[in-house]
């Protein structure tokens, strides 16, 4: 087996303990709940209504971290931000800066292929109003922190929203790195630099205001400020775009 190999198989073992969890016992209800009632224009589809894993390249510099599935888009396709305008406004803004060979992210076997780009979130599952429990929060860290671990080469963090910002946060910290400059706060477009121990590694974790189609129509985050922040980080982290 050729090292690279490695965190591949790794991925798909986590990959694997994720798509069967269950230990959220009101998000394994909602999830299906959604599936049971779609809205009429994916009343013909079959729903994936399972937790969601990490999508992308195992050799990842750049780790994008989300909240959470959205209801009929993640949910419904079984791919991280796929299946909704979110996720078609964070792959354009990838493939604006080299990360995806497409634009667009409309379903499981679309072709998209992610480059040096990973895209994982704080938790799995669909929840309510887009409203996590702070403890199905802590029942899925477990997997974010695992996934770190495999993707040994991650250089920068985009944090989408201000959850994903502070469980970043936390997940560093807890690795051992510590921010420069104080406390982080999630503001648009803030940059932070963190540090393992003493001189170690250094990741960048950036913030941006979440993709939804919310934040979007009302133009509080436009394609070319999310573009931007990519551009930042893909310099950040060595990525050539
Ligand atoms: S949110 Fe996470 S921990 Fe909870 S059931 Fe889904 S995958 Fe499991």
């Amino acid at each position: 087996m050729k090292p690279q190999d490695q965190p591949e198989k790794r991925l798909a073992e986590i990959r694997g303990r994720i798509v069967s969890c269950t230990r959220c016992p009101r998000l394994v209800r909602y999830r299906q709940e959604v599936a049971r009632h779609p809205p009429k224009r994916y009343a013909a589809e079959t729903y994936w209504a399972k937790p969601l894993p990490g999508f992308g390249d195992p050799n990842a510099s750049i780790l994008v971290v989300g909240l959470a599935p959205a209801a009929h888009g993640g949910n419904r396709t079984g791919r991280m931000f796929t299946g909704d305008s979110a996720g078609n406004t964070l792959v354009r803004a990838l493939y604006a800066n080299g990360l995806a060979n497409i634009p667009h992210s409309v379903s499981r076997d679309d072709g998209l292929r992610l480059t040096r780009c990973f895209l994982t979130a704080a938790l799995r599952c669909v929840p309510p109003h887009n409203t996590p429990l702070k403890e199905e929060l802590e029942n899925c860290y477990g997997y974010l922190s695992e996934e770190f671990d495999v993707l040994g080469g991650v250089k920068a963090i985009v944090a989408l929203g201000g959850l994903a910002f502070s469980t970043s946060v936390r997940l560093l910290r807890d690795k051992g790195f510590t921010p420069e400059g104080g406390r982080p706060v999630f503001r648009h477009g803030q940059v932070y630099k963190f540090t393992q121990g003493q001189g170690g590694r250094i990741v960048w974790l950036l913030a941006t205001y979440h993709p939804s189609r919310r934040n979007t129509q009302t133009r509080l985050l436009t394609q070319k400020m999310l573009n931007n922040v990519f551009r930042r980080a893909a310099r950040l982290a060595g990525v050539k775009t």
